[in-house]
């Protein structure tokens, strides 16, 4: 059994979370489909990651003094990993978030003593755009820093140092590819930096959702977007400044009801309640799998990233009324219940 040493801090349980192998997404591709746990992370999400990059970052540079305000626009797991590090540390936070984002998530930064901010979603151009609005408030604000997830790069700094060298170490150095979607930027480009570091051979995969811009991009070399999703976290439509650079080799667009259709058997199958961009992740996943199978190397092996937990969705996801609102299908054992 592979027990971890005890920790003296909270923001040592930050990282070094577990991997898993996917059953039914690895038959399903051929080859083997492995998940890195990120749901793990004491903030429940991937972003908790960035979140201590970014502070103690801001800490080194000098720009948050003790007592400090850490202003940040999130679609929510940034806030709570923030909010959770700046606690740790004694900061204050302040979290801007479009209001279309899961109850759950404003629930659990109320719960933290972050302070909430809500604004109508609105295209990045707008000046009310949630991004724009913590911009202007962590000027306004005495003692603050904007944490600027999108192009301040230390967040994609914790995943070529982190996450990278984790998935390194926990399959002994055999990655064939890596590939998930995109919000900021900072896993794709960061895990893709840090692969590539390692074996220049790793395939780099994004995969995007419906009504994003960047899988155009890739492929066509022009910011493009085409249909819609209601995955939380992903579906970016610039390229920020932690996707500059970024060696994408490929990309895949997956649309909702396929991230849907593995949220359900990932739940069913393997007991795993995951958030959608998971499922997004996943199909991606099997797609790149399915790819190197074609080209004869069934030995291959993929990685994706479980980025949060179902349990931060239970209004939506999880709730058939709200799948129907959408017109999204709706899991059968819900409306059994
Ligand atoms: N999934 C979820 C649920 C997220 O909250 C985020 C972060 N916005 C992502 C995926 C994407 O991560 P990144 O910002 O590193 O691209």
């Amino acid at each position: 059994m592979n027990i971890t040493k005890p920790f003296g801090s909270t923001l040592d349980l930050i990282g070094n979370t577990p991997l898993v192998l996917l059953k039914g997404p690895s038959e399903a591709a051929g080859c083997e489909i492995w998940g890195k746990c990120e749901f793990a992370n004491p903030g429940g999400s991937v972003k908790d990651r960035a979140a201590l990059y970014i502070i103690r970052d801001a800490e080194k540079r000098g720009d948050l003094k003790p007592g400090g305000t850490v202003v940040e626009g999130t679609a929510g797991n940034t806030g709570i990993g923030l909010a959770l590090v700046a606690n740790a540390l004694g900061y204050k936070t302040i979290i801007v978030m479009p209001d279309n984002q899961s109850k759950e998530k404003m629930d659990t930064l109320r719960a933290l003593g972050a302070q909430l901010v809500l604004v109508p979603p609105t295209k990045y151009a707008d000046p009310n755009h949630f991004q724009h609005v913590s911009r202007r408030m962590a000027e306004e604000t005495e003692g603050a820093i904007w944490a600027g997830q999108f192009d301040n790069t230390a967040n994609r700094k914790a995943h070529i140092e982190g996450t990278a060298q984790e998935l390194w170490q926990q399959l002994d150095g055999r990655i064939d590819g890596f590939t998930c979607a995109a919000g900021t930027g900072g896993t794709i480009a960061g895990v893709g930096m840090g692969l590539k570091e390692l074996d220049e051979n790793v395939r780099i995969a994004l995969t995007d959702p419906h009504g994003a811009a960047l899988y155009n991009y890739y492929a066509e070399g022009e910011l493009k977007a085409e249909g819609s999703s209601v995955a939380e976290g992903i579906g970016q439509g610039r390229i920020t400044g932690n996707l500059e650079g970024a060696p994408i080799d490929t990309q895949f667009r997956i649309s909702d009801e396929e991230g849907l259709h593995w949220v359900a058997r990932l739940l069913r199958e393997e007991g795993l309640c995951l958030g959608l961009s998971s499922g997004i992740n996943v199909a991606g996943a099997i797609e790149m799998g399915k790819q190197f199978v074609a080209e004869g190397r069934k030995d291959a092996r993929i990685v994706t990233v479980l980025c949060d937990s179902g349990f931060r969705y239970l209004s939506t996801l999880y709730n058939a009324d709200w799948l129907r609102s959408k017109g999204l299908p709706v899991f059968d054992w819900l409306d059994a219940a």
